[in-house]
């Protein structure tokens, strides 16, 4: 039987049902309905069941566990049916997280899953990978990825990286003919691409003939295991804090344990000391607010145009301490206007380049023809230095003229009218592009910065070449005038030099425009010994926030530096205007900075602000040198050749607008407004999130810590236990997790970029921490302790109710002391309105269990009269005083 590859465009253009002008929309949907989305199978996910009865398998549900048993064997039913049913609804909101959790992942993974350009009823359009179908043209373009089986029925210089397929690294050469052999290795159907494939070089055009799961992919994948949920660093190193603290619970609740029998105590009795001991201290809901927390923050920043591609990237964005950014789009607004027009030695505006004179003309057929861009609906498409060119064309003058008269030869060899109707209708630069067939190119690389294309024109085959013109001038033998051609002297050069320099010192970009005749095939190794034309000099400005959000960087100990394709002078004018570039900073170039030896770019690697016409293999230099200092570095990039740089950086950053797909897939961060400012806001999220995290943190374990002082104080004096499990059950599952959620929604404010970036060095228990997680707790303990010997007066029922009542509200008014290090006077107490729900929904079930009877008899708990309620509040509220005075005092340093 035949397969794909043998057999011919024509062959399967039919089998598929399409045309040169692709599928129409009735068609999609038909082949949709039939094939499904083009996605891979996700490996089986576990059912809500499963999440929720994985929810039981945990220490302290075991311990709970015992406790209920316990209860149940002193005969007290209730307190046990009241622990099995804290325990079910414990399992609920874990479930519930969890879910939501994964939600905000998918939906994260959705935002930056990779788009495909297809053509559906006669134009090219940008989808979703999942919406493509067989049957589809795709056309692919370097920096692109892959995203379903092909076969490829044109090709251009197309290459591809299938390593994920095939293992191999270096690059595959791809071609359009029939192959004659049926049985031919994957890695040898050269017509074929393959999803999971990345676009190197080159472009193509392919027909769709397998998607999802019946891809050569899909097909590895249904084998494969599926990547296992990977826990970030930051849940990790709190995992295992926990397991160690949950060791040192249980050998001091034994020890606990063993001193109670000592003391002739029952046993049931001890057990209870113990099993009490041990629920106060293990802080079950650590983990699941940090997933929390992180869901909701890359949730926002996904609102402020920074999406997550890795939950990791969350936790480093705090210890940004240097951020490389491209200039243009980034810093810049990547919206190009051509300003001025270097031709026949003088500068001009557009309007005034004459397409009657031969230099001008031949100049903006390089500048229209040797360009991919186009208009559609007044929008460029494509690279927007190259639509600045379509949209300066139709300004010059006597354009209308010399297209009919001289391009008559060529339209009408190219069988098209150039009638008035056809210039109204069509843009001036499609009619030539109509006309004249491009035979050969070699497309734009930011490594060689050029790029070429060949055309037949006045019966000559001439090849135009446009990019930089410290590339290019090197390599042009003549110039041409208006009256003919002059060798290339060194004179014409520091002419042409002083008019870039000229250019360049003003912000400007500059092109450099070029031609020969030639019959050679076209390739990189032949673009030499050309005639110079001229330059087109283009403004982009710099976006407007690119001062502040560079301020902001400063001020918050970040250092930015500028990497840019662009010329050196022009980057130095845009770094200066934006503030990157200050007096005595240092400029380097990519060839600079090759003749720099590691210990010299070492040396120098703080004093450079800007690189200038880099490669993407200098990237990686400058992110190596900085990472030698300890810095953690974000680095931005775009192109196909990017990826290594990006993966190479602690936060790789890829452009969402402009950005290949193949950078999206390296990066841990897109930007989908493709701006600088917006690296800032995700540092200040990031900053706010492992903030949130940390004071959630000590939230919870000074709470315990409050518990497991008191139950420790009793037990050592002998007195009878302050609380039962239920109690601490109740307070470290209901009352305590709602203020510890809205901690971790506490907004950013503007002082989280008035800090210097944390060092990753620095665990989150830091000495600091634990002694504020003690003296705090220890604080909460003593009210607790208080409020026990004045309920101790009366009987120990009550002196368990006056513990249990004053813990929870002391722990209820500690979550407005956990918000911030400065006091709740300086911050607002309206300003997280969740602590407030959090508070008053603790207050209402603590009621619930003070004064509804039936409560009451479960929680054994006394009944209250005002005298012991007005105690319990203010021995509650009594730490929040002692903890907000110290605030406000320390706010005054
Ligand atoms: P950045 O790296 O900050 O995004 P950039 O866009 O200038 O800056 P590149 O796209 O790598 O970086 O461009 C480098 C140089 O290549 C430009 O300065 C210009 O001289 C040249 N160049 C850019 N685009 C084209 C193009 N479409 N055709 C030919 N030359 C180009």
């Amino acid at each position: 039987m035949k397969q794909i590859w043998n057999q011919t465009a024509e062959e399967l253009k039919q089998k598929f049902g399409v045309r040169e002008d692709g599928l129409t929309t009735a068609e999609v949907e038909r082949i949709r309905m039939e094939k499904g989305e083009n996605v891979l199978e996700e490996g089986k996910k576990k059912s809500v069941l499963q999440v929720f009865l994985e929810q039981f398998c945990d220490l302290l549900v075991i311990i709970l566990m015992i406790a209920a048993s316990i209860s149940f064997v002193s005969g007290n039913t209730e307190s046990t049916i009241v622990i099995l049913l804290v325990l079910i609804m414990n399992a609920i909101l874990g479930t519930a997280q969890h879910v939501k959790a994964e939600k905000s992942l998918e939906s994260l993974k959705q935002l930056s899953s990779p788009n495909a350009k297809v053509m559906r009823n006669g134009t090219v359009i940008e989808i979703p990978s999942r919406e493509v179908v067989p049957g589809d043209i795709v056309m692919l373009e370097a920096g692109d990825m892959i995203v379903a089986d092909g076969r490829i029925l044109n090709n251009f210089s197309l290459q591809v990286n299938e390593s994920s397929l095939t293992g191999e690294s270096t690059n595959v050469d791809k071609s359009d003919m029939v192959l004659e052999e049926p049985e031919v290795a994957l890695a040898e159907r050269v017509n074929m691409v393959y999803s999971g494939s990345l676009v190197t070089y080159g472009r193509a055009k392919v027909l769709i003939t397998a998607t999802g799961m019946e891809t050569e992919l899909g097909k590895i994948a249904s084998l494969m295991n599926r990547a296992k949920e990977r826990k970030t660093p930051l849940q990790e190193s709190l995992d295992a804090f926990s397991a160690k603290l949950a060791i040192l619970i249980m050998i001091i609740s034994g020890l606990v344990f063993g001193l109670c029998l000592y003391r002739k105590m029952e046993l049931l009795d001890s057990m209870m000391f113990a099993v009490a001991l041990a629920v106060a201290a293990i802080p079950e809901a650590l983990s699941s607010i940090v997933t929390i927390v992180q869901a909701f923050g890359t949730q926002k920043m996904a609102r402020e145009n920074a999406i997550i591609k890795d939950l990791k990237a969350v936790e480093s964005l705090g210890c940004v301490s240097v951020i490389c950014s491209d200039k243009t789009g980034t810093l810049t607004q990547n919206k190009m206007t051509v300003q001025k027009v270097y031709v026949n030695g003088i500068v001009q505006n557009p309007s005034e380049v004459d397409m009657s004179k031969q230099t001008s003309r031949y100049l903006m057929y390089n500048a229209v023809l040797n360009n991919d861009s186009s208009i559609v609906d007044g929008k460029g498409i494509g690279d927007p230095t190259e639509y600045a060119l379509l949209e300066m064309f139709p300004n010059v003058k006597n354009i209308a003229n010399v297209m009919k008269k001289n391009a008559n030869a060529e339209l009408q060899a190219a069988s098209v009218k150039t009638t008035n109707e056809n210039f109204v209708t069509t843009a001036p630069y499609q009619v030539l592009r109509n006309a004249m067939q491009r035979l050969e190119e070699v497309p734009f690389d930011s490594d060689r910065k050029l790029m070429s294309s060949k055309y037949q024109l006045d019966n000559k085959s001439i090849v135009f070449t446009k990019g930089a013109l410290d590339v290019l001038l090197e390599r042009c033998f003549s110039i041409q005038y208006e009256d003919g051609v002059r060798p290339m002297t060194d004179k014409e050069k520091e002419k042409i030099l002083a008019q870039n320099q000229n250019f360049s010192e003003n912000g400007l970009r500059v092109l450099a425009f070029v031609y020969k005749e030639s019959n050679e095939t076209l390739s990189v190794q032949t673009e030499y010994g050309y005639t110079f034309l001229g330059l087109i000099a283009m403004v982009d400005p710099p976006r407007p926030e690119s001062m502040q959000a560079v301020a902001d960087a400063k001020m918050a100990g970040i250092r930015p530096v500028m990497i840019t394709g662009d010329h050196k002078i022009t980057a130095v004018a845009i770094a200066k205007q934006i503030g990157i570039f200050e007096e005595g900073d240092m400029a380097v170039t990519g060839m600079e900075l090759d003749a720099m030896s590691e210990e010299e770019l070492d040396k120098n690697i703080t004093k450079i602000s800007v690189y200038a016409r880099v490669s993407p293999e200098n990237k990686i230099r400058i992110v190596e040198s900085w990472q030698k200092r300890g810095n953690i570095v974000s680095m931005t990039g775009d192109g196909v050749n990017d990826a290594p740089a990006l993966k190479k950086a602690d936060i790789g950053v890829a452009m969402g607008i402009t950005g290949t797909e193949v950078s999206k897939d390296a990066a841990a961060m897109i930007l989908s407004d493709d701006n600088f400012a917006t690296i800032i806001k995700a540092v200040a999220n990031g900053r706010n999130v492992y903030r949130n995290i940390k004071n959630a943190i000590l939230f919870l374990l000074s709470g315990n810590m409050a518990g497991i002082l008191s139950v420790l104080c009793t037990s050592l004096a002998g007195l009878p236990v302050p609380f039962a499990p239920v109690h601490l059950l109740f307070m470290n599952l209901l009352t305590d997790s709602l203020p510890a959620i809205a901690i971790g929604m506490e907004p950013a404010d503007d002082n989280l970029l008035k800090e210097k970036p944390r060092k990753t060095s620095e665990g989150i228990l830091t000495k600091d921490f634990l002694t504020a997680i003690g003296v705090q707790g220890a604080l909460i303990a003593v009210a607790t302790m208080i409020a026990y010997f004045s309920g101790l007066q009366t009987d120990a029922k009550m002196a368990s109710t006056m513990a249990f009542a004053t813990l929870t509200l002391a722990r209820l008014f500690h979550g407005f002391n956990c918000r911030s290090n400065s006091s709740i006077f300086k911050i607002g107490l309206m300003t997280n309105k969740y602590t407030i729900g959090a508070f008053f929904a603790g207050i209402a079930f603590l009621a619930l269990v003070l004064f509804v009877p039936f409560l009451q008899g479960v929680f054994e708990i006394s009944t209250l009269y005002s005298i012991k309620l007005i105690q319990i509040v203010v021995l509650a509220f009594m730490p929040t005083v002692v903890i907000q005075t110290a605030k406000s005092i320390d706010d005054k340093k």
